[in-house]
């Protein structure tokens, strides 16, 4: 009886991570092992077979003829932007609810982000906001390019977006730093736009053991030109036609991220299924209605919405809930670690205040801001750690 009720006790008070990384190495500890050291009995760092092999990798999963390492998400965005020719006097739309990254990469060049909203129920670029922003007068023709967020790992209304581009002349370069793997109506993120833009950054769902990143497109011209601009603008060695930076990929990253992909249909497969074993369980527990945007006083918590026309990766299964910093902090005293992504939007970021943004431009991401919460998914969570997750957050609405 005592050893059942201490055990019972190891259980409940077990923390319950956002993430697992060290369960992730666990699981393929001999194949990354083996193909770092590989790369360090070469001795060779930069550039090399292993990036080459990622790139194609990736391309194929993403149905893109081309793929181009570079050192970061970020700089994946960044690139895309110059090597469509986006600088001084150009402005570009983008989502305010997103990492900070879509609209830093936009300033980054010269050009001005403009942050339309959000639609509330995928938490993506709203393309009518989209098309509201371009009647703006001050912005007649201004505008030359959308940055649409996949964010959570769900894409936004591309074929909308489309539409929109085509009508104005504009690029799309996706930011599918959440995304990979995920489709929209069967295309493949990344392979929609003129560009798609990937994170290697650890916790994302193809994690690498430090920073990295990837573009792809489809457009053979803009490849040439992103792969002269991720070595200062050099096309020969020494030879600078133009103006680029120092953002490539590692071929110790390359190595580890070639042995993870081999794995991230059945991570991405698992990671689906834990978020099915979250929305019957909400819906169990009496908290959530299926189809509600917004949570209510009877139904605090809202589910992710999961478009049927879309493959969501669940990079964040991210529920919109009531007095959500007060259920945030009820978890951790349970020791269950929740995230917010994202806090502040980025229209009333104090380094994007020189826009002019303020309160209530973006209502949609504003209250996105304060209700969204992130509850742990990943690949090895258990059904009893879900479980958990879900009593204590009835816990806390029953108290
Ligand atoms: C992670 C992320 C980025 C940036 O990627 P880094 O590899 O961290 O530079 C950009 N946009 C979004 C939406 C992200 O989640």
């Amino acid at each position: 009886m005592e050893t059942k009720t201490s055990e019972h006790a190891a259980i409940t008070s077990e923390k319950i991570p956002a993430v697992n990384l060290k369960a992730q190495y666990d699981s393929i500890r001999a194949e990354i092992d083996a193909a770092m050291r590989s790369v360090l009995e070469r001795q060779a760092f930069i550039l090399g077979p292993e990036v080459a092999e990622l790139e194609k990798a990736v391309a194929a999963k993403h149905q893109c003829a081309h793929a181009i390492g570079c050192a970061s998400g970020s700089d994946a965005l960044l690139l895309s932007l110059m090597a469509l020719g986006i600088g001084e006097d150009d402005h570009v739309i983008a989502p305010p609810f997103t990492f900070f990254a879509t609209g830093g990469s936009i300033a980054r060049t010269g050009a001005k982000p403009v942050f339309a909203d959000i639609d509330p129920r995928t938490f993506n670029l709203s393309p009518a906001a989209v098309e509201r922003s371009l009647e703006s007068p001050k912005l007649k023709g201004r505008v030359k390019a959308i940055m649409p967020v996949h964010l959570y790992g769900q894409c936004a209304d591309m074929d909308e977006l489309l539409a929109i581009a085509k009508r104005h002349g504009l690029a799309i370069v996706e930011d599918a730093a959440q995304a990979i793997l995920a489709h929209y109506k069967g295309r493949p993120a990344g392979s929609v736009g003129n560009t798609g833009c990937f994170s290697f950054f650890p916790t994302k769902n193809l994690g690498g053991f430090g920073d990295g990143g990837m573009i792809t497109t489809n457009d053979g011209m803009l490849a040439q030109r992103l792969r002269v601009l991720r070595v200062h603008g050099a096309a020969k060695k020494y030879i600078h036609s133009v103006l680029g930076l120092n953002s490539r990929l590692d071929n110790l990253q390359a190595a580890i991220l070639l042995a993870k992909i081999k794995h991230l249909d059945e991570w991405t497969r698992s990671k689906r299924e834990k978020a099915a074993t979250y929305r019957q369980a909400l819906l169990r527990s009496g908290l959530c209605q299926p189809d509600a945007v917004y949570p209510s006083q009877r139904y605090p918590v809202a589910l992710p919405y999961a478009a049927p026309d879309r493959d969501h990766v669940y990079h964040q299964f991210t529920l919109r809930v009531l007095r959500r910093d007060e259920l945030a902090l009820h978890l951790k005293e349970k020791g269950i670690e929740t995230t917010v992504y994202y806090p502040v939007p980025l229209h009333v970021q104090e380094a994007f205040a020189y826009l002019g943004g303020k309160a209530g431009d973006c209502p949609e991401s504003e209250r996105s801001a304060a209700e969204a919460l992130s509850i742990p998914v990943f690949a090895e969570i258990t059904d009893q750690q879900q479980t958990r997750v879900v009593d204590e957050i009835k816990a806390f609405y029953a108290s």
